[in-house]
């Protein structure tokens, strides 16, 4: 078993992050996860050291060694933070056109940027980072397959949330959805621990795109969650899982507020906590007497400041 590198030993760990109950509006009360206030300032700090920390026990990766990964944010900005600590090199792939807040963070922990064409998205630069990782025999982490990145979240924020939770008894766990790694893990986590949780995938939704339509369509206005793309999400088992459509505009809105409320967090977390105001009415709904509904905030706000997330329009 290889020992980390001394430095690295004594760099910041992720979590435990603060559980906080947030109410907006008279709405219900949510509990959720900052995770914003993970050392790069997002959850995927914890999948970032969770896969590295296990290839590099496992011989798998030592310094020097090249890490490659295909993300077009927070999980770049937490692998080159990662990196830096370990004494590794990080390569992130991206499509043209993300903020370049990002580029910029990651450039300035020694990682390199390779943009791919903006018409392919991320499946253009996940062929792209198979293609470059096989030229110079690099590390891929896979965020999108890896199961240790469920895994980091049900040994790490799930229990985290059964320890901070006063009764440590979940009814409903809400997250948008990239990999998945965040709502497979947490909902794995919180039944090991006995809840009877349900788990309920935030989907942004943009009603302007097809107003005839019943069932509204998927909206990329909110970075960090995608459309059905992970395999981690397709194959894991989620009974009774539920779906909550939140209008992306909405989405936006709500994260404003929140960040009026003190929270610093981007887009996902408004779209996370609409959905879980909305979980939280429809088990009330239902008869189940102040239902305790558990969200995480992702990432922070600053990472968003060319976005329309700062164009408010009120
Ligand atoms: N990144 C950000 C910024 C997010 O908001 C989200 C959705 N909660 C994700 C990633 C998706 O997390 P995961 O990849 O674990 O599904």
């Amino acid at each position: 078993m290889n020992a980390l590198p001394c430095e690295h030993r004594y760099a910041h760990r992720c979590g435990p992050t603060p559980l906080v109950s947030v109410s907006l509006e008279g709405g219900p009360a949510i509990w959720c996860k900052l995770e914003f206030m993970n050392p790069s300032g997002s959850t995927k700090d914890r999948i970032a050291r969770y896969i590295l920390e296990k290839a590099w026990r496992q011989g798998k990766l030592c310094a020097g060694d090249t890490v490659v990964e295909a993300s077009s944010g927070s999980t770049s900005i937490a692998l080159a933070l990662a990196c830096a600590q370990m004494g590794l090199r990080f390569v992130a792939v991206m499509p043209e056109g993300v903020s370049s807040e990002r580029v910029m963070i990651i450039r300035a922990y020694g990682g390199q940027v390779r943009l791919t064409p903006r018409d392919q998205g991320i499946r253009g630069s996940l062929a792209e980072t198979e293609r470059y990782a096989q030229e110079c025999n690099a590390f891929l982490p896979r965020q999108f397959a890896n199961l240790d990145n469920a895994e980091a979240h049900r040994v790490g924020t799930a229990r985290e949330i059964v320890d901070q939770l006063p009764g440590g008894l979940v009814h409903a766990v809400v997250s948008g959805v990239g990999t998945g790694g965040t709502l497979v893990g947490l909902y794995q986590g919180l039944s090991e621990a006995g809840c009877p949780v349900v788990p309920v995938l935030a989907r942004p939704v943009n009603i302007r795109q097809q107003p005839e339509v019943e069932c509204c369509s998927f909206s990329a206005r909110i970075p960090g969650v995608v459309d059905s793309l992970s395999r981690i999400f397709a194959e894991a088992e989620l009974p009774d899982l539920q779906t909550i459509e939140v209008n992306d505009e909405v989405a936006l809105g709500t994260a404003r507020k929140l960040m009026r409320r003190g929270f610093p967090i981007g887009p996902s977390s408004g779209l996370n906590f609409a959905a879980a105001v909305a979980m939280a009415q429809k088990l009330e709904r239902s008869g189940q007497a102040c239902p305790t509904v558990v969200t995480v905030f992702p990432d922070r706000m600053e990472r968003y400041f060319t976005t329309e997330l700062f164009h408010d329009p009120s």
